[in-house]
């Protein structure tokens, strides 16, 4: 018979079992915290948000701290300050954020003069009763929070419009930049999705979009479910490319429902690339989409309609540029 004094130590020690066996069965990663991004230029950015991780911070201000990074930077013109504008010389800027926790998210789009349109959306996400605003709206609502008005158009990226112009077609083609851009890259993203120490899982996205765009155009990348989806109950995925193909197959919440049910992340974004090929193989031979996912686990992975899409990984275990695998061969 267990008297008082036993039972207690019994059940303690099988108390203390139950706490080690939750901690090992709940999913959570040997690799915890992770935070994976799209592009090489996804390194500075990860770095930035592994400070944040690190530290045992929250998966949200880790992707918003991450994602500044490439806004602020200059030289990078397919984000943020010193983006390449739109047809009528204008930045416009796209972006989201989400929390994969309670699925909470904000998004702001065709935002003009902020440097940094992520932090207006995490303020959509906190402060508002709405998913997205866009345009003037998104702008007032930035203002009025104390965000200050920038011109985003540097004198480089005014250079290339200029020289852009002299062509141009205004009509909507796509990848009709590509015949005025050369082989310069007219279009990136930065996706980020990650996982924080406490095993919540959320991303952010980033971009001033398409070079030379209609003016009002909106790509994948502001919009939930398309350019990022997460869900702290299977994992989280981003895309950049022709944000139109990603729009017209729900591409990143398409990832993530893959991966609920039961495909790894390469597996996932491969299924989501093949869809889109799919269904116009023609169209699919001219334009790029790659995509990114991690799921709860911290496993990850990528694909991409063609060569070229390459990612950032930083975890405790590594910090590495990895090339997307492909499906075409251009
Ligand atoms: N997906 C972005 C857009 O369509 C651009 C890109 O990632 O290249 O606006």
């Amino acid at each position: 018979m267990l008297d008082r004094r036993n039972f207690i130590r019994i059940s303690s020690f099988t108390s203390l079992l139950g706490i080690t066996k939750a901690t090992a069965g709940a999913g959570i990663p040997a690799t915890k915290p992770i935070v994976i991004s799209t592009w090489d230029f996804g390194k500075a950015a990860n770095a930035e948000a592994w400070k944040i991780l690190n530290a045992g911070g929250k998966v949200v201000d880790a992707v918003e701290a991450g994602v500044k990074i490439p806004e602020a930077d200059e030289s990078n013109q397919s984000v943020g300050y010193g983006g390449l504008p739109d047809r009528d010389g204008r930045v416009t800027l796209d972006a989201c954020i989400m929390d994969g926790a309670n699925l909470a998210c904000g998004s702001v789009a065709c935002l003009e003069h902020i440097v940094h349109p992520i932090s207006v959306a995490k303020l959509v996400m906190q402060t508002t009763p709405h998913v997205m605003l866009v345009g003037d709206g998104a702008l007032q609502f930035a203002l009025a929070n104390g965000f200050t008005k920038t011109n985003l158009l540097t004198p480089k990226s005014e250079k290339d419009w200029k020289e852009w112009l002299k062509k141009a077609e205004y009509k909507p083609v796509i990848n009709i930049e590509k015949q005025f851009t050369g082989d310069k890259n007219n279009h990136d993203t930065i996706g980020m999705i990650a996982i924080d120490a406490t095993g919540n899982i959320g991303g952010a996205c980033t971009t001033s979009g398409l070079a030379y765009k209609m003016h009002g155009r909106v790509g994948d990348s502001p919009i939930i479910g398309a350019g990022l989806y997460a869900d702290s109950e299977v994992g989280a995925a981003t895309s950049t490319g022709m944000g139109e193909e990603v729009i017209r197959t729900c591409g990143s919440h398409t990832v993530v429902e893959l991966m609920r049910q039961g495909y790894s992340p390469e597996q996932a974004c491969k299924k989501a690339v093949e869809r889109i090929i799919k269904r116009n193989p023609e169209r699919a031979k001219t334009l790029q989409v790659g995509f990114l996912a991690l799921n709860k686990k911290g496993e990850f992975g990528a694909y991409a309609i063609h060569k070229g899409f390459n990612y950032a990984v930083k975890s405790n275990k590594e910090e590495k540029i990895y090339e997307s695998k492909y499906a075409l061969n251009s």
